[in-house]
């Protein structure tokens, strides 16, 4: 049986990888640092292996590839936040580059050659077209996307160089929950869009903010490609299948092909919960593009992935189940 390596598997999106990995057979461990993510997720909820500690430490990844015999790593840990991004820089590409950087190192020293990267849409920055593909220019337009643009960069010379076979997964919007309520979404500080709604249709948040109304959309606000986190996680499982089976490096963006702006976000949440969302309106939020909507086909037709949620209503339905568990 393989083992998979997963950085960041305490985290949203690592979470559902490793549920979808246990579901598809695969030895799971699990390397986080717990600056973000969720011990019990990992110890309790998934059981699997849990290692505290850093990417960066590398004389900790050197034991950890000399100790398990890894087949690939799959690397979700990194910082997210763009707003956040703008003001703190050094964070972002002290952890998400030169942590990467020494990841990528370790594997390479352990002769381990295959990895799958979270990268983002919002490295093609502000689009030129939509729904965009994966030849779109990349011109990042925050650090945050900057610092996954440079990885990507990384990944490109080290399978020239190393032969190292990645595949890089550029997400849309990450949302919604595991259908059968086993996972969710639990970001401290929040900071995403329909977790904060949901919040506030819950009572723990007074009013939902809206950055920015006058964007050159139908209603002013940003639209975005909301893609479940479910679905999110298949892909994962079909992009290793792809290299276990000596597939070439390839980049794959995984959205649902259809964008829904704040305000209809907004609007659907209020039908879902039967809650009223109070709303205020704010200045734009620095580093947002006004609409990032993308095309999955080349996913669909190299690695056979279809979205089996890809209806706004059943992700925020299912991201709701979860909340009301959460907060009970
Ligand atoms: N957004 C908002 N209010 C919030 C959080 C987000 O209006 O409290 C907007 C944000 O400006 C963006 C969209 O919702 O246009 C999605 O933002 P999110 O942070 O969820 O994801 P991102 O697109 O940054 O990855």
């Amino acid at each position: 049986m393989s083992t998979i390596l997963v950085t960041g598997g305490a985290g949203y999106i690592g979470s559902h990888a490793v549920l979808a990995l246990k579901n598809a057979g695969y030895e799971v461990i699990v390397l986080d640092n717990l600056s973000n993510g969720h011990r019990e997720l990992v110890e309790e909820v998934l059981q699997v292996k849990l290692i505290v500690g850093d990417m960066s430490d590398r004389s900790l990844l050197d034991d950890i590839f000399s100790t398990h015999n890894i087949t690939a790593v799959m690397h979700f840990a990194a910082y997210i936040a763009v707003g956040e991004s703008v003001t703190h820089p050094a964070k972002y590409y002290q952890n998400n580059v030169a942590g990467t950087l020494t990841l990528l190192e370790a594997m390479i020293a352990a002769s381990v050659n295959k990895f799958i990267f979270s990268s983002t849409c919002a490295l093609y920055g502000v689009p030129k077209f939509v729904p965009l593909t994966e030849e779109h220019p990349q011109d990042p337009i925050s650090p945050y996307a900057t610092s996954k643009w440079m990885v990507e960069r990384i990944l490109s010379d080290f399978d020239t160089a190393y032969n190292l076979k990645s595949v890089r997964f550029r997400y849309f919007n990450a949302a919604g929950a595991d259908p059968n309520g086993l996972l969710g979404e639990d970001h401290e500080p929040e900071t995403h869009l329909i977790p904060l709604v949901l919040l506030t249709a819950f009572g723990k948040r007074e009013s939902i903010l809206i950055f920015g109304t006058d964007y050159p959309t139908p209603d002013g606000t940003c639209i975005r490609d909301y893609i479940h986190v479910t679905d999110l996680a298949q892909a994962h499982i079909l992009g290793l299948e792809y290299l276990l089976k000596e597939g070439e490096s390839e980049v794959f963006n995984l959205g649902n092909g259809s964008g829904f702006s704040v305000r209809e976000v907004i609007e659907t949440a209020k039908e879902i919960t039967g809650k009223e969302i109070k709303i205020e309106e704010r200045d734009r939020r620095p580093g947002d593009p006004p609409i990032l909507v993308g095309s999955s086909d080349k996913a669909t037709k190299i690695l056979g992935w279809h979205p089996e949620y890809p209806n706004l209503n059943e992700i925020i339905a299912h991201a709701w189940q979860w909340h009301q568990q959460r907060h009970k």
